[in-house]
């Protein structure tokens, strides 16, 4: 059998939970196994019926009073019991940080080896994964041993598709054992996005800032411009460092993830750890005043300028056609 956790927040679904089901569907297919899923906490019940859409047999439930929000150590505590319980060949997550997170717990508590946002994998004695890398940067093959398979699939890596026939799902409500040391990391406080803003890591248009915005005021100019798109304002790292925007705005490794139809950075150089996080970008605008800054090789469109003339100058023109 294969085992595929489910990704929520407060019971929303985290998509890359289907791509991962997707890729465990079709290895289930390979070696002749059903597909089953766990759901951990109450407040993820209502997601069955989404999973059985992917070709998930069972459901593992999780449930405990102490499992409304995410706490890693209490989820791979779940997970563990599934395992202990049904033996499954394979135990997959998405290759999020979560995903990668739990299945990191369950791999150091089990003395298992974990491959983590794989892209591809083939079974045999030992499986041969193929995995990202360096944020993406290199592709490296891999053989996975280990009495139970622990695996993380690559965000987009495979489109999410839904089994056709999609057949009955059989619910196997559980209580799992947690003691307070499963919630020594846990969630104490959430620092949302202000009402009626878009969300970086959903927004159609992000307009990014780098260091070369000068000063947490001069992110006027691009919040204005993000206003009239319906977007988002982003930043770099360096731009967090110095205290101009919030870690909630930055995009990269060590920030958010965006997929935006077209990512305008200005003054931002493109260093790889930040280009981890934009490659998903349909389009890029760099608006730099070096014509040799990485990112401008990488962009789809440049204007090499002062952003300081050409943000506003944008701005003014989206502004006149509207009027
Ligand atoms: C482990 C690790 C993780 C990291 N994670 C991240 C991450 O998640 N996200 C991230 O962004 N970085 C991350 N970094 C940092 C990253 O390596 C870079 O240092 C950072 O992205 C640089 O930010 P920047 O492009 O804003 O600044 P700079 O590299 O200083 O670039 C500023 C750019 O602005 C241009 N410029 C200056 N003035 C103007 C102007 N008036 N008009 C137009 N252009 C102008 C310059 O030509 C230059 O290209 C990480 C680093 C490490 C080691």
């Amino acid at each position: 059998m294969i085992l595929g956790l489910i990704e929520h927040d407060r019971g929303k679904l985290n998509d890359l939970s289907l791509e991962m089901l997707t890729f465990g569907r079709r290895l289930a297919a390979q070696l002749g196994v059903p597909l089953e899923a766990i759901l951990v906490g109450e407040v993820a019940r209502p997601l069955t019926d989404r999973v059985r859409a992917f070709g998930v047999s069972t459901v593992h439930l999780a449930r405990h009073e102490r499992l409304d929000d995410y706490a890693p150590g209490a989820w791979a505590q779940c997970v563990i019991e599934v395992i202990a319980a049904t033996r499954p060949q394979v135990v997959m997550a998405a290759g999020s940080d979560r995903g990668n997170e739990v299945m990191a717990h369950i791999a150091a508590r089990m003395n298992l080896p974990l491959a983590a946002n794989c892209t591809e994998v083939t079974p045999g004695d030992a499986y041969l994964v193929t995995r990202l890398r360096w944020g993406g940067s290199l592709l490296e093959e891999a053989r996975l041993k280990g009495e139970v398979k622990l695996l993380t699939v690559a965000p987009q890596a495979i489109q999410a598709e839904e089994a056709v026939p999609a057949g009955a799902v059989a619910i196997n409500a559980f209580t799992p054992a947690l003691a307070d040391k499963d919630f020594r990391a846990r969630v104490l406080g959430r620092v949302e996005p202000a009402a009626g803003k878009v969300s970086l890591a959903e927004a159609k248009v992000v307009v990014g800032g780098g260091r070369g915005v000068g000063s947490a005021d001069g992110f006027k100019a691009l919040e204005e411009l993000a206003n009239l798109l319906g977007g988002a304002v982003g930043c770099s790292r360096a731009v967090t460092s110095l205290g101009w925007r919030p870690h909630l705005d930055q995009i990269g490794q060590t920030g958010t993830r965006i997929a935006p139809e077209i990512y305008i950075a200005c003054g931002v150089s493109g260093a790889i750890q930040h280009m981890v996080g934009a490659k998903g970008s349909k389009r890029i605008l760099a608006i730099n005043t070096d014509p040799e800054a990485p990112i401008v090789t990488k962009a789809d469109y440049a204007i090499i300028g002062d952003l300081n003339e050409v943000v506003p100058a944008i701005s003014a023109e989206i502004t006149k056609l509207r009027r």
